[in-house]
This record gives C-alpha cells, sequence and structure tokens, in this order.
C-alpha cells in the first residue's frame, strides 16, 4: 500500500478511537487534540501526515527536530516538545516550540523563564509540567513518591510549583505524564486518574494559572487516558508504524 494511503486510514482510525474514547467520557472529540508523534520519521513522512490532516507534531530530542522544522517552513504545523529538555538545549527549544510538555525542574523553568524575557518582543512561554506519577526511576518529571497520599512530601512539591507559577515569562498550561509500558491498558489507569487528581488540587491551589490541558497517552493507552480526562494524546506507532531507527 502506499504510505501515504496507510497513513491516512491509520489516522482516520485513530480518530474513531479518540471519539469513541470521548463519547465514554462525556466529552466531544474536540477537546482532544493528537500530536502526531514524529520522532525518528524524516520531513517526507511527517508532510504525508499534514496532507492527511495533522495539525499538532511531536518530537523528543531538540537536534532532531530542529532539521525537521527548518525543512517544514511553510507548513502550518505546531511543534510540541515531548521529551527531557537538556538546560543547554533550551534556547534552541524556546525559539523551536509552541509547548514544551517536559519542564520536568524548578531549574529548567527558571532558565527557559530567562531565555523568554531575553526575547523582544517579550511573550509567555506555554508549557506544562511533567510529573512521574508512577516514581519509576527510569521516567523524569516531578517525582510524587507514594502519590498524593505521601503528606511528607507535598509541601516541597506545593512550594516548588508556587514557584513555578509565579515565573512571568512562562504560562503555565497542566500536566504531562508518561505511564509505565504495559500491554494492558488497565494497568495504567490509576496512573492517569492519579494525573488528574493531581491536576485537580494545583487548580485549587494556584488558581491563578492554568491547568486545563492534561497530556497522557501514547498508543497503547490512549484510550483509557482520555476516559481519564487526557486533553492531549501523543500517538506515534498507530500512525506511523513501528520505530525502525
Ligand atoms: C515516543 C513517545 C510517544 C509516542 O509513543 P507511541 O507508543 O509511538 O505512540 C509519546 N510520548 C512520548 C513522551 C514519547 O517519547
Amino acid at each position: 500500500m502506499q504510505r501515504e494511503q496507510q497513513i491516512a486510514d491509520n489516522l482516520a482510525r485513530v480518530r474513531e478511537r479518540i471519539a469513541a474514547a470521548a463519547r465514554r467520557s462525556g466529552r466531544a472529540s474536540e477537546a482532544i487534540t493528537l500530536v502526531a508523534v514524529t520522532k525518528t520519521h524524516g520531513p517526507a513522512i511527517v508532510r504525508l501526515a499534514q496532507a492527511a490532516g495533522i495539525t499538532d507534531c511531536g518530537e523528543n530530542r531538540v537536534q532532531e527536530a530542529e532539521q525537521k522544522i527548518a525543512a517544514l517552513r511553510d507548513l502550518p504545523l505546531r511543534w510540541h516538545l515531548i521529551g527531557h529538555l537538556q538546560r543547554n538545549k533550551a534556547r534552541r527549544a524556546v525559539a523551536l516550540f509552541d509547548l514544551i510538555h517536559s519542564v520536568d525542574s524548578l531549574r529548567l523553568a527558571q532558565t527557559l523563564d530567562r531565555l523568554v524575557a531575553e526575547q523582544a518582543p517579550p511573550r509567555r512561554l506555554p508549557v506544562l509540567l511533567q510529573i512521574n506519577v508512577s516514581g519509576e526511576a527510569s521516567k523524569e518529571g516531578f517525582d510524587l513518591p507514594g502519590g498524593l497520599d505521601n503528606r511528607q512530601a507535598l509541601p516541597a512539591f506545593y512550594a516548588t510549583i508556587a514557584q513555578i507559577v509565579a515565573l512571568p515569562h512562562l504560562e503555565l498550561r497542566g500536566l504531562m505524564t508518561i505511564a509505565p509500558y504495559s500491554n494492558d491498558p488497565e494497568t495504567t489507569r490509576p496512573v492517569f486518574r492519579a494525573l488528574r487528581l493531581l491536576r485537580d488540587d494545583l487548580a485549587r491551589r494556584f488558581p491563578q494559572a492554568g491547568w486545563n490541558q492534561l497530556s497522557m497517552g501514547m498508543t497503547n493507552d490512549f484510550e483509557v487516558a482520555i476516559e481519564e480526562g487526557a486533553t492531549i494524546v501523543r500517538i506515534g506507532r498507530a500512525l506511523f508504524g513501528e520505530r525502525i531507527a
């Protein structure tokens, strides 16, 4: 089958599944943004995806994204950084991305705030805070050791969030998480639910910031994530097939 047709078919199937999951959660499918994860795929594939209707692309490496975004300047795509951002690449990330999902430390948030402040005209950079809900050592993100029930860890966590909320050049929009890999999406449901409850908690404590967005759900688990309130799903393999590179 032609690659173009394959991507269009995959996209149609993913959109149907998003719509069905949205209905189950009592929401319109328009409330959910599909980010096509284009990492490892070259500009030619991204062009096919855009022609098929993709509006948002997710990349996890600044270096790789920089070249791709330059090659696709003519397309009206929004670019999302979904991978860990090293502070020495933050300047380039600020120039490249429309939304950074992976703010995972106070120091990174402060660095981004300073870099945006140096730019003219002044603006606010949309960001999400990445949360390591499951506590897996391999996962980036703010730790919630023991989850929301660990009362001892919470004051320090809230103090950090308060400092990030106060940064004038960041526009906080919500939270992001990566669930532990599993072939049974039901095992990830508690992770997504915990992220939503954390978001609700932070929205009550810090009403001056924006908390609408929940970036959660990938190929293996996006339907469960939507049922639990995802507003952004990040999908690679269901659109483009297994990654080779
Ligand atoms: C690669 C990646 C995805 C997409 O994963 P698939 O299983 O291909 O859908 C989503 N989010 C992040 C952070 C990723 O690194």
